[in-house]
């Protein structure tokens, strides 16, 4: 069984509400990996218009320093999933990093987590 197909059979049945019809978002891999109870994923126009630019991760590190944990891009869904779990554990091991609750994806978007939703208003305004 590919990995893909193993990570539904997991997916699958731990939806809140089961629904046949329905299934798990194709960024639920990536929410997962966060140690914080909550994410919110956006696609702000200032920050995609910064995530798309060239030298995106320069830009964006100058702009808000060590807060932000950027995430290369790549395929959605597992991938994406995969990537960002081995990005969370590099940056738990970097002590510069400050936060590890902002993730910077480039050419795609912000994702702020935290343990309730005002904590995560903040950071993410
Ligand atoms: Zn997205």
């Amino acid at each position: 069984m590919n990995a893909r197909r193993k990570l539904w059979r997991i997916l699958l049945p731990a939806r809140v509400v089961a629904q046949d019809e329905l299934r798990p978002g194709v960024e639920t891999p990536m929410h997962d990996v966060l140690p914080q109870t909550h994410a919110v994923h956006t696609h702000p126009t200032m920050i995609d218009g910064l995530a798309c630019a060239p030298h995106a991760e320069e830009h964006a590190r100058r702009l808000f320093g060590n807060s932000l944990v950027s995430i290369p891009v790549v395929n959605l869904g597992y991938t994406l999933g995969i990537v960002a779990r081995r990005a969370v554990q590099r940056s738990i091991a970097d002590l510069t990093v400050r936060l590890r609750s902002c993730f910077f994806f480039k050419a795609h978007g912000l994702m702020v987590a935290g343990n309730i939703l005002d904590e995560i208003r903040e950071r993410h305004d």
